[in-house]
């Protein structure tokens, strides 16, 4: 089985080295692919909300966020072994970005976090190109700004850490009018990072 159907939401059957590779190929594809991270949370939420059900199965590839999604996949047809968390998936394609000098974006937190987490990514990650942050905070009229900044900012990769469901609504939102290849969700990410 190549995927899972928890409580409607899709999840992928793939351990951390499969949603590695996957994000891989979706660096070097030709268009634009999106990464979610469903956690038992995201889930829950989607029970409530089929707007957000939907945006979540529209996705490339879910991964399992969480313990929650490992253990409950086993009662939903295929045991998932390994969860696969956004900040881990994240930083394991950092070294390959570095390598293949592919662009990065980094999008979402309060002011200056996204900075700070730049900084600190470069710490370990010399040659890096993170070539645009921006924080979280902007309105639907700042959005099409966005937009084009990070256009403009040729960038292969989006993180989007903006919490869960508005990250994966503003994806979805804005994926077609964004020239990258990698959209992903990560949630608090840069919070992590910039501590
Ligand atoms: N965040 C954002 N824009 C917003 C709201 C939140 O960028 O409009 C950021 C917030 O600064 C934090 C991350 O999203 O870095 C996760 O926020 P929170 O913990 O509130 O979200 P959750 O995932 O727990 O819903």
């Amino acid at each position: 089985k190549d995927s899972i159907n928890i409580l409607g939401v899709r999840i992928d059957c793939v351990n951390f080295k499969k949603a590695k590779e996957k994000c891989l190929e979706f660096l070097n594809s030709s268009s634009p692919h999106v990464v979610f991270t469903p956690n038992v949370e995201m889930i829950m939420l989607a029970q409530k909300d089929e707007k957000f059900k939907k945006i979540l199965n529209s996705s490339d590839l879910n991964v399992p966020d969480g313990i929650g999604v490992v253990w409950a996949s086993k009662y939903f047809g295929e045991k998932l072994y390994e969860r696969v968390t956004g900040f881990d998936l994240m930083m394991a394609l950092m070294p390959e970005l570095e390598r293949q000098q592919k662009r990065v974006f980094l999008l979402g937190a309060k002011p200056s976090v996204a900075e700070k987490a730049k900084e600190n990514l470069l710490k370990i990650f010399k040659n890096l190109s993170i070539c645009g942050t921006h924080h979280g905070y902007f309105s639907q009229e700042e959005n099409e700004k966005v937009i084009e900044l990070i256009n403009s900012s040729k960038a292969d990769v989006v993180f989007v850490a903006m919490g869960m469901k508005r990250q994966e609504e503003w994806i979805y939102k804005n994926k077609k009018k964004l020239n990258c290849k990698l959209i992903m969700g990560v949630g608090g990410s840069l919070d992590v990072l910039s501590g």
